[in-house]
């Protein structure tokens, strides 16, 4: 199924389905909730916000530059980086990094970039066990489906159908609560870590730090820490967007990306870290830092939209969209769901193919006012879809209907045409867009201009 057509039926499934319409809304109003109160922790919010988008922004505008610093410091320090321009190159070269280590079994920590180069199915179908040790990512993983959200992965689900998701795979009770839930995970984590060694552990990272070849992670559940000890070889994948100039500018970032993400002043366990020194008793004996392009470059290369690598993945814009509270994560069909997504997924994956998610939008402007790296969103969303028309990627279809609407729009005679004639075209341009869930609405009888003159 094309990626149009698969956005659009899980559209219309995803609008009918009033569970998933309030687990989204629940999430909405909580987040808002402690993202008031994570945001009066700043003096100056504004300056914290331009401090960091100007940052990103010199690190977009010379991402070569950073991107060997930061290269050069972490071989300095002993680590090693692997390039990996696509999704398929990064995998085996994951893959070759795991079978040099002769594991049979990687423990990973939540990562979207993970699930945009889809390594889980991938090392599985080379014979390699993946534990996930996210809670939200481990329910999705045993649900077997992707991630909802990029911060909480499975907020679409209740607490009762995770407990019988996890009732079928750990025997978890079919009455727990959230409590019980997250305690019935943590012993089955605990059990693996107590009783294996951890040869392979793979990370994602939420910045790359330039000046010292750092790699920084931020996490609400220790489990990070704990593989990350544990393990004899650490896989960081990364995207090349990841970078930031100095460890100085951490103290910008991490409490940023905790407000915005979750509503935390500053989230629990924040680490950075690097390649095993003299001094470290339990680091990895390996740190390599996976590289991944996988269509970042290409996004680059659009002067006018760039600046979306700036994203720090708070999945903020995602909790105020319209169009994603009634559609949810998974109808994107992509990664990166959402503002941000319907922003760079059409670059890093093709404008003629997904040129669609920039046309999923109000346009209302909730996403760019909240976005803590002042990202122009809604105005990419525009650019996008300027750039599909000039390229040649509007249908024969869409343009004789905007044809017929700037006919319409611009001819005082069309517009006082009957409101019978005004149903029938629009039904004709627009139910099956519409949906078959939703009243299509009706033109009121009369034009405003036929009651203004009736009236004066
Ligand atoms: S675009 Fe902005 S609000 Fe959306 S995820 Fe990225 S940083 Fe957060």
């Amino acid at each position: 199924m094309r990626p149009t057509d698969d956005f659009l039926s899980k559209s219309a499934h995803a609008t009918a389905n009033k569970e998933q319409r309030n687990a989204v809304y629940v999430h909405g109003q909580r987040y808002q909730e402690a993202l008031g109160i994570a945001r009066k922790q700043y003096k100056n919010e504004e300056l914290a916000k331009d401090r960091a988008a100007y940052l990103k922004w010199k690190v977009t505008e010379n991402l070569d530059k950073y991107l060997i610093d930061f290269e050069a410091t972490l071989m300095r320090r002993g680590g090693r980086v692997v390039w990996a321009h696509d999704a398929e190159t990064a995998r085996k070269e994951i893959l070759q990094l795991i079978s040099k280590n002769g594991a049979q079994r990687v423990f990973k920590s939540k990562s979207m970039l993970s699930e945009e180069i889809e390594l889980n199915s991938f090392l599985r179908g080379s014979s390699i066990e993946v534990i996930e040790t996210d809670i939200g990512e481990y329910i999705v993983d045993v649900a077997a489906e992707a991630p909802f959200h990029m911060v909480n992965p499975a907020m679409h689900k209740t607490e009762k159908e995770i407990a019988g998701l996890l009732n079928a795979k750990i025997g978890t009770s079919m009455e727990a609560d959230a409590e019980g839930i997250t305690s019935d995970v943590r012993e089955i984590m605990r059990s693996y870590f107590s009783k294996a060694a951890i040869d392979v552990c793979i990370t994602g990272a939420n910045f790359l730090i330039a000046d010292s070849g750092m790699v920084a992670i931020t996490e609400n559940e220790g489990n990070i820490r704990m593989i990350t000890a544990l393990a004899n070889t650490h896989i960081v994948i990364a995207g090349i967007d990841k970078i930031i100039p100095t460890l100085n500018d951490i103290d910008t970032f991490f409490p940023l990306l905790a407000t915005y993400g979750t509503g935390q002043k500053i989230t629990s366990y924040n680490s950075v870290i690097g390649p095993k020194t003299p001094d470290d008793y339990d680091a990895p004996a390996e740190f390599i830092v996976v590289l991944i392009d996988n269509g970042r470059t290409n996004l680059l290369a659009q002067p006018d939209q760039r600046q979306a690598l700036s994203c720090i993945k708070c999945g903020a814009c995602a909790n105020v969209c319209p169009v994603y509270q009634v559609i949810g994560g998974h109808a994107y069909g992509v990664n990166n769901s959402g503002p941000i997504g319907a922003v760079t997924q059409p670059h890093e994956q093709g404008l003629d193919e997904f040129k669609h998610l920039s046309y999923a939008s109000s346009l209302c402007g909730n996403c760019t006012q909240i976005c803590p790296m002042k990202i122009d969103l809604h105005n990419h969303l525009l650019r996008n879809r300027r750039d599909s028309v000039q390229q040649g990627h509007a249908k024969s279809a869409e343009k004789l209907m905007w044809f017929s609407w700037k006919k319409m729009m611009l001819s005082r005679k069309n517009m006082n045409k009957g409101a019978s004639i005004k149903n029938f075209m629009l039904k004709s341009f627009f139910k099956t867009a519409w949906g078959e869930d939703r009243e299509f609405p009706k033109v009121a009888e009369k034009s405003f201009n036929q009651i203004w003159k009736e009236s004066h």
